[in-house]
């Protein structure tokens, strides 16, 4: 995680990804796809010509050129963390049996090291699904949140001599325990590992999209979603809005995958686990983890002694790797949006001109 993210506010749908991506549609997008489209149809020696062909405006053709470079090195990476991750147990017996969890998101899982997790809530808490916790004041009037206590502030903040941003270190002049999950509030810095909510909030939209007779986590959404509907409507609540049941229901299933996950990866490396779908009552609470195929060999496969004594210098290499990954793609992005804006300049209805200069 860099620092600069630690500190950034966090809010239910925590995606940037999909805001530079939202700002790149309408028709001037579908332009610029039409011509990308075309110069991969040159450049293959315009085999294979179904699709609707366009001119590309020779001040356009390097910048045209260049995106579909950064698209191909995408893919071609895709597809090396996809064999990067298929050398591991977990992903060929379990992660690869779950509808709507591809070789990326897998990658984001398997750089988190289990073992530091002896309990589901501690991985829940790191990952900013925690159900308490703290609200802090340095002596230097920091306001934040944290899943666990500090003794120094871990708020990065502005140095006015270096100008440059540090930890505050500063000593606390109160921290008071809650016990309710964060939520934003203004001046309220969320210390919390943003880039993995991130990755669970995208998977959790992942599974939204499947179809619901072939997707286990699809299913728990529905259901407790209604669930969510229902309730708002027994107490009469008309501020609970479908948005806010649907934000909700993420939740719910953002850390039961979560919990689905540690339990069965940590049950494969041999791991203390408590079984988590029975409560400190003996009350069933949790049906069993489930795949959306036929395969049951992840509830009983153990990593043999090689497999575990490879896992740490294994992830230390993926998470150099994806973090690669997700420069290059917002990299990728950013020039796709760069082309829209100049093509939505350069094709601009003359008549919309007010200054009428052009
Ligand atoms: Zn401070």
């Amino acid at each position: 995680m860099s620092e600069e993210d630690e500190n950034r506010e966090d809010s239910e749908s925590p995606d940037d990804d999909s805001e530079l991506e939202k700002k790149a549609n309408g028709k001037y997008a579908k332009m610029v796809q039409d011509m990308v489209s075309t110069m991969e149809w040159e450049e293959g020696g315009k085999k294979g010509g179904k699709k609707k062909h366009v001119d590309i405006p020779e001040d356009m053709r390097v910048m045209i050129w260049f995106y579909t470079r950064l698209l191909d090195t995408e893919h071609t990476f895709q597809r090396k963390l996809q064999s990067m991750v298929s050398e591991q147990p977990i992903y060929n017996n379990y992660l690869k049996h779950i509808r709507g969890i591809g070789p990326v998101f897998a990658a984001n899982l398997l750089t988190i090291d289990i073992s530091k997790y002896d309990t589901i809530s501690k991985l829940w808490a790191d990952t900013g699904y925690s159900a308490v916790h703290w609200e802090s004041v340095c002596t230097k009037g920091h306001h934040f949140m944290s899943t666990s206590k500090y003794n120094t502030c871990p708020v990065r903040a502005l140095d006015e001599e270096t100008k440059k941003y540090k930890v505050c270190g500063a000593g606390m002049e109160e921290a008071v325990f809650i016990n309710a999950p964060m939520k934003r509030r203004h001046g309220w810095v969320m210390i919390q590992n943003r880039k993995r909510k991130m990755t669970i909030w995208k998977i959790v939209q992942s599974f939204i999209k499947q179809p619901s007779d072939r997707s286990w986590y699809r299913r728990f959404y529905d259901k407790m979603k209604a669930k969510e509907l229902e309730k708002a409507a027994e107490l009469e609540k008309k501020d609970i809005t479908k948005g806010h049941a649907n934000n909700r229901a993420i939740r719910k299933v953002a850390k039961r995958f979560l919990a689905n996950f540690h339990i069965i990866y940590r049950q494969q490396l041999g791991l203390k686990i408590r079984e988590p779908w029975v409560d400190e009552h003996k009350k069933h609470i949790y049906e069993e983890p489930e795949v959306d195929d036929k395969t049951v060999v992840f509830k009983t496969y153990k990593y043999t002694e090689d497999e575990k004594k490879k896992l740490e210098e294994f992830r230390a290499g993926l998470q150099q790797n994806v973090d690669s990954f997700y420069q290059l793609q917002k990299l990728r992005i950013q020039a796709f949006n760069r082309i829209v804006d100049y093509v939505a300049t350069k094709y601009k209805p003359k008549d919309s001109n007010p200054k009428g200069t052009a």
